[in-house]
């Protein structure tokens, strides 16, 4: 099915370049807070169905079914356990740009996202724990949610739901291993932000032992428009499986890096084209693409141009969508010292408690040092390949594969320009001993 893309009557972030006011005037004459309450009437269960038929994705980066998600959780929490919902702010990830757009410019559409959300999972309370670097950030979104309690949309009988909803901001210390769900919520609890063993599963125990749910701010500040235009409108754009618009964060070697609204699966080409004015010297200047922020592999020029830039799209092109935060890279990058920086990142950010991903972070990245200037053999290659294999899947958190990821995407494509500089560097070796 050709996807055309998003119309603007379609797009759900309307001030997501901040043209006009983030208050709670210019948020209501844009639609936000128009009688919650009368939404909130269908009930919990009701509620979750329709963003189940919705077809909503977790815009985290997994792109786990948002409805389902929201089932797991108890319907009937009792005093001394109560639901909680985490709203995860941390965008951290390299290239990703977009939750940060949504809390300076829109950020009622989150607020009244999570008074509905947590209403559905049947939460009295929730916290945005947003990326410590996020300052400004930080104070749009408390703002927001000053105006909104004064207004009465959140706090006793929020909205005028009757039901009674707080909502906290919390800041965290600017460390990319608490975007980690359960990091998150050691931090939230005032512990270093190392990840838990799963299971139990937040949803069982999750927040000071109690069921939560940690949803990414996207996935939560969609969901009020999606009840009031209906599951089908949303359920529409898109392929099935891969529904709804997102947000797509287009930086690199193109003309005009943005942050835009699209419908899920545009090609890639047509985003490129129409919303960043292409590729910096043409297509045919295109080199390879990590298109969903850095812990996904890269996927080479000639097998994404035409791919659509869905869930499905690029998991067939052996990549993953993520966040949707594009990378482009041109011919003029140099592809080996690209992913080597990549990899000191993980290792810079790994929280050192699995002897794979603590030490093996750190062996990749050196190794990729010494590939970069063609210190090695092919042999030395096919090493970093396997320890990849060895971190991949065996650490406590998908960190490990965070790191090993990208490098694989390397050898699997590259590894041609890997061994050219192995051979370059060999031959001045012997020029020079001769
Ligand atoms: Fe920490 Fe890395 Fe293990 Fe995750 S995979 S828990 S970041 S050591």
């Amino acid at each position: 099915m050709a996807i055309t893309s998003l119309q603007d009557k379609d797009r759900i972030f309307t001030n997501l370049y901040g043209y006009q006011s983030p208050d709670l005037k210019a948020a209501q004459a844009r639609g936000d807070w128009d009688n919650t309450a009368d939404l909130m009437k269908a009930g919990p269960d009701a509620i979750i169905e329709v963003v189940k038929a919705s077809g909503l994705r977790g815009r985290g980066g997994a792109g786990f079914p948002t409805g389902m998600k929201w089932s797991f959780m108890p319907k009937e929490p009792t005093a001394g356990r109560p639901n909680f919902l985490v709203i995860n702010a941390d965008e951290s990830e390299p290239g990703s740009c977009k939750d940060r757009e949504i809390l300076r410019h829109d950020p009622h559409k989150l607020v009244e996202g999570t008074l509905i959300a947590g209403f559905a999972m049947r939460a009295r309370a929730a916290y945005i724990y947003v990326r410590g670097e996020y300052i400004v950030e930080t104070e749009a979104i408390r703002r927001a949610v000053a105006e909104a309690y004064a207004a009465g949309l959140l706090g006793k009988n929020a909205a005028g739901s009757g039901w009674d909803f707080d909502l906290f901001v919390h800041r965290g210390a600017g460390a990319y291993i608490c975007g980690e769900e359960t990091a998150m919520l050691e931090s939230l609890e005032g512990k270093k932000g190392m990840p838990r063993l799963k299971p139990p599963f937040p949803a069982g125990a999750g927040l000071y032992g109690c069921p939560t749910t940690v949803n990414n701010v996207e996935s939560i500040a969609v969901v009020p428009t999606i009840l009031r235009r209906g599951a089908p409108w949303f359920a529409g754009i898109g392929n099935p499986k891969n529904e709804g618009t997102k947000l797509f964060q287009i930086s690199g070697h193109v003309n005009k890096p943005c942050v835009v609204e699209e419908a899920m699966s545009i090609p890639f080409r047509e985003l490129i084209d129409k919303h960043a004015g292409g590729i910096r010297g043409g297509w045919d200047n295109l080199l390879a693409v990590i298109p969903g922020g850095s812990s996904v592999p890269l996927v080479p020029a000639h097998e994404i141009i035409d791919a659509p830039m869905d869930f499905d799209g690029m998991k067939a092109v052996g990549s993953g969508l993520g966040t949707a935060a594009i990378i482009v890279m041109d011919k003029s990058t140099d592809i080996v010292r690209a992913i080597s920086r990549i990899s000191y990142f993980y290792k810079h950010e790994s929280c050192g408690q699995c002897t794979p991903c603590r030490e093996g972070t750190g062996w990749m990245w050196r190794t990729m040092e010494r590939l970069r200037e063609g210190d090695g053999t092919p042999a030395t290659i096919d090493r970093l390949y396997d320890v990849s294999k060895q971190i991949e899947g065996h650490t406590i958190c998908a960190l490990g594969d965070a790191a090993a990821w990208p490098i694989q995407g390397l050898i699997k494509h590259f590894r041609p320009e890997m061994e050219r500089r192995i051979a370059e560097r060999n031959g001045a070796m012997q020029e020079a001993a001769e």
